[in-house]
């Protein structure tokens, strides 16, 4: 290594699936480093880089870091591709057969992305499911770190999963639903058959996302070490058992509230650079101006959840019947078979009386206004961190995947919210928001702001992210030496 090389910081590569949930808790990450003079250079897709740079004027927010660049590249689909959940199994296909060999070309012929100011990429910080990461990076002798953006929670069970196959708990038959899963260490008499990750119907054996997704989870322990977007307190029974597979494990959430925390250490510019996909309509906060504190209940299912038209209604009318205020996001993409039909004249009366509906919204901002009391979500994972450190409760709805796990830890574990699982009848709809908005509010409330207090903790000078993070640091420095 020449004197000028050593002198550069370190460079660390991060490389998220594209969509926006695993784009978003990997760029705190980038932020977090860059705050610390690392430099990173961040891969996007030109589909989301081109979304990017029309909606959220992406290029200039993180020009305020000099050590921060986007590397886009092709995902491999057609223009015209939905990439929505329930083409989930196209996406990582593509990225294994297309992308992976562009991936690799781009580091030879780019050399390690050096250039005059910057050094090779010191270490690679992989999404855990870009499996084909593992192979490259031990061919090349480039240090790998995997990050998985789900809770500690849902990694713990896709890592077990496998066993739960063997003892016939899956796949699940309709009349064992209410059983628990007996063979997942550390979650016996918790995690029911129903609340296992799934992306087909509970009847599918073959399930292929799943069996991928498990396969690759397995994999995770090839690399260096292992990030996950958490922190101790929220998850410390299920981190002590992942530990035992990986024990260089670095807590390091919630992302948001870190690099909040830390951004305001460095005494930078305090507003936090958006990275949407879609545009955000920010009438929405005019609206929640004019609401009573903690009034609001907001409904959002994040960015590649898909609803039939038949769901929609019934989300639609329990909200309604509900006699609550709503702000309810609903992506133009998000509904299947909607074209030309029409809105029952109740749902538009009731939405006019106490809703207010956006295709985006600045999600973050929402949920730490004080008109919101309550959060209908889908359970993705950076929605659930977000309303844990906002402090607002939530009714989790599960479309699929790891929600299925997030939604049994907020009722049954941090009893900050309820699972209604995959019920989304008008009633179930309505009852549920009844209860978190009026029958348990307070206790929900009190709940909510006990954790919002400890992710907070954590994410400050001497908490245990916080130090998780310094450790990271020193970790991805050694490489250099
Ligand atoms: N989000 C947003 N505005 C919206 C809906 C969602 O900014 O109107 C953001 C949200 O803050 C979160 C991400 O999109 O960071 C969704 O990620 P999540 O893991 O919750 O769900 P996914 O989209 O991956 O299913």
């Amino acid at each position: 290594m020449c004197s000028k090389e050593a002198k550069l910081p370190p460079h660390v590569l991060i490389f998220p699936l594209p969509a926006q949930g695993h784009m978003n808790s990997m760029l705190n990450l980038a932020q977090l480093l860059c705050l610390s003079d690392f430099h990173v250079t961040f891969i996007v897709s030109e589909f989301n880089h081109s979304r990017l740079l029309k909606h959220s004027g992406t290029g200039s927010t993180f020009a305020r870091y000099p050590g921060f660049q986007f590397q886009t590249i092709p995902d491999g689909l057609p223009d015209d591709h939905p990439r929505a959940g329930y083409k989930l199994m196209d996406i990582i296909a593509s990225l294994i057969n297309k992308v992976a060999p562009i991936f690799n070309k781009m580091l030879i012929e780019k050399d390690l992305f050096a250039s005059a100011n910057r050094r090779p990429v010191t270490c690679i910080v992989a999404d855990g499911v870009l499996s084909f990461a593992a192979d490259f990076t031990e061919e090349r002798g480039i240090p790998l770190i995997y990050f998985r953006t789900v809770s500690a929670c849902a990694f713990w069970t896709y890592f077990c999963i496998s066993q739960v196959t063997e003892a016939n708990e899956m796949p699940l038959q309709e009349n064992g639903l209410e059983e628990f899963a007996k063979t997942i260490p550390g979650m016996e008499g918790l995690l029911r058959r129903r609340d296992i990750p799934r992306f087909c119907a509970a009847d599918d054996a073959s399930d292929p996302i799943l069996w991928d997704v498990i396969t690759l989870t397995r994999q995770t322990v090839r690399a260096k070490a292992f990030i996950l977007n958490t922190f101790d307190d929220l998850e410390q029974p299920v981190l002590s058992n992942i530990l035992k597979h990986m024990p260089r494990l670095y807590t390091i959430g919630p992302g948001n509230a870190h690099f909040k925390s830390r951004l305001g250490e460095n005494k930078a510019d305090a507003s936090t650079p958006s990275a949407s996909l879609w545009a955000e309509d920010l009438n929405c906060i005019d609206w929640l101006n004019a609401q009573k504190p903690k009034s609001v209940i907001y409904v959002s299912f994040g960015s590649i959840t898909t609803v039939t038209r038949e769901q929609l209604l019934e989300f639609w009318h329990g909200l309604v019947n509900s006699e609550q205020r709503f702000l309810w996001v609903m992506r133009p993409d998000s509904i299947l078979g909607k074209d030309g039909d029409r809105i029952p004249a109740e749902l538009e009366k009731g939405t006019k009386e106490n809703g207010y509906m956006v295709e985006w919204a600045p999600q973050e901002e929402v949920l730490n206004h004080s008109a919101v009391g309550g959060f209908l979500t889908h359970g993705g994972w950076n929605s659930i961190l977000e309303s844990i450190v906002a402090g607002v409760p939530m009714i989790c709805w599960s479309y699929f995947a790891d929600q299925m796990v997030n939604s049994r830890f907020v009722s049954e574990v941090w009893k900050i919210g309820l699972d209604i699982k995959d019920r989304c009848d008008r009633v179930v709809i309505e009852n549920a928001v009844r209860e978190l908005m009026e029958v348990r509010k307070d206790q929900f409330l009190d709940r909510a702001d006990h954790f919002a207090k400890k992710a907070k903790m954590t994410s400050s000078e001497g908490g245990s992210s916080s130090r998780n993070l310094n450790d990271l640091i020193e970790f991805i420095e050694s490489f250099c030496v």
